[in-house]
């Protein structure tokens, strides 16, 4: 078998993705791969009763959201020795910038969590389930245990 060459771990900062980061970390280590980290800000749709979803966010507010995920991913970085270039805050659609930073990397290995911060019971229609059918390469679901 191949070793990977470059790993993407994609983080919700969920209270057990320590578990992926752990095993993203240990994978990398083994295959002596560059890993790396990505943190997506949902941009969610505030609604409007008036005219729909058409205030897609609030500036400021996704401003502030990626500066607190710029800290929490440095911190992780930290932990699993991740240089910031390799640190990625994204906007969007988690799967579908986890989907597309992997492909920009290059990456030939995703690691997400089982679950996130939805809970297991939405797991079908997940944004591990969804980056599993589309991503171009493997891709590891880390199964979160409670602790
Ligand atoms: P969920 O779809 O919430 O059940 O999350 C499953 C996994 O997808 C999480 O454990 C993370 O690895 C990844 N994930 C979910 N949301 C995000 C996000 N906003 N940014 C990066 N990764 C995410």
């Amino acid at each position: 078998m191949e070793s990977y060459r470059k790993i993407l771990l994609a983080t919700d900062f969920n209270e057990h993705s320590d578990q992926a980061g752990a095993r993203a970390m240990d994978l990398a280590q083994r295959h002596q791969a560059e890993l790396s980290v990505l943190h997506v800000v949902e941009n969610l749709p505030i609604g409007d009763a008036a005219y729909g979803p058409i205030v897609p966010f609030d500036i400021d507010l996704t401003d502030q959201m990626m500066d607190a995920a710029r800290v929490r991913l440095k911190e992780l970085g930290e932990r699993l020795g991740v240089p910031e270039s390799r640190q990625f805050v994204e906007i969007g659609s988690p799967k579908g910038e986890i989907i597309r930073l992997a492909e920009d990397l290059g990456a030939d290995l995703i690691v997400v969590g089982s679950h996130g911060r939805h809970g297991i019971a939405l797991l079908l229609g997940s944004t591990a389930a969804s980056v599993v059918h589309h991503a171009r390469c493997d891709v590891l679901a880390v199964r979160l245990r409670e602790p």
